[in-house]
């Protein structure tokens, strides 16, 4: 997959490229990433990239020209999704992530800064993605949360397949209690179902804690899964890739 981010701050990217397993994703070509900065693009002599917002208001508002020319440059792949980072946006879901990773072959990533976009960048974008209900200075730490997120799904990229499809959200229900040796630790025991190795109950018992830990916990999460009947979310997302 081909992932291109067009930021004010392509530096911050740059610690993606060592960071564990996406790092070695990275390393290993299953996925490249190219960052565009609209300074780079900008036409004037201060290379200025923002300007006061019409109407009056406090801070200054991303303009349109150099993001365009940024935006224009990008090689263009068949399979491509442009995605605006915005609090304004629809929250990003596991579901959305595991459809980019599986239909998409190039992910464009749109960073906002200062009050955020001229209102007209937002065509480029085929949706418009949020990371949750607050705001943050930049959408340089939303990117590499898409970006993150969508590397790991891609095979290859974690160990095991298996671990993907049993980990919280991957239909609907948070993940079930996990523990490791020792068996006993400061009076604090693991479960003895999962000691004696029957992987019928053990998998019944999970299944039940999976349940009981997701209404507990997230009962919005868990009247979707009701909903849904009990199976996984639908795979489609905002941006969907052809
Ligand atoms: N004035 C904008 C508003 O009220 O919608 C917020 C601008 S924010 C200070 C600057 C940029 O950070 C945004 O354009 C966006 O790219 C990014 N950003 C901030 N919070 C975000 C979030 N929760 N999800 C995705 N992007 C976010």
């Amino acid at each position: 997959m081909r992932i291109d981010v067009v930021t004010l701050v392509p530096e911050a990217f740059e610690p993606l490229r060592g960071l564990g397993v996406i790092g070695r994703s990275f390393a290993a070509g299953r996925a490249s990433l190219h960052t565009h900065n609209p300074r780079d693009f900008a036409t004037d002599r201060y290379r200025k990239v923002d300007d006061v917002p019409y109407g009056g208001g406090a801070g200054m508002v991303l303009k349109p020209e150099p993001v365009f020319a940024a935006f224009e440059a990008i090689p263009q792949l068949e399979r491509r999704t442009v995605l605006l980072m915005s609090p304004q946006g629809q929250p990003l879901r596991q579901a959305h992530l595991r459809h980019w990773a599986t239909s998409c072959d190039q992910l464009v990533l749109l960073c906002g800064h200062y009050e955020g976009f001229d209102e007209r960048i937002r065509s480029l974008a085929d949706a418009e993605v949020s990371i949750g209900d607050f705001v943050l200075t930049g959408g340089e730490l939303p990117a590499m949360t898409v970006i993150n997120g969508v590397v790991r799904l891609l095979p290859g990229t974690v160990g095991t397949a298996a671990s993907l499809d049993d980990e919280s959200h991957s239909a609907l229900l948070l993940e079930h209690p996990q523990y490791t040796r020792p068996a006993s630790f400061r009076g604090m025991e693991v479960p003895q179902v999962l000691r004696n190795g029957h992987h019928a109950v053990i998998a019944s018992w999970r299944h039940a804690q999976q349940l009981q830990r997701t209404r507990e916990r997230r009962p919005d999460l868990y009247q979707r899964w009701l909903e849904q009947g009990g199976g996984a979310e639908d795979a489609s997302a905002p941006g969907e890739c052809p």
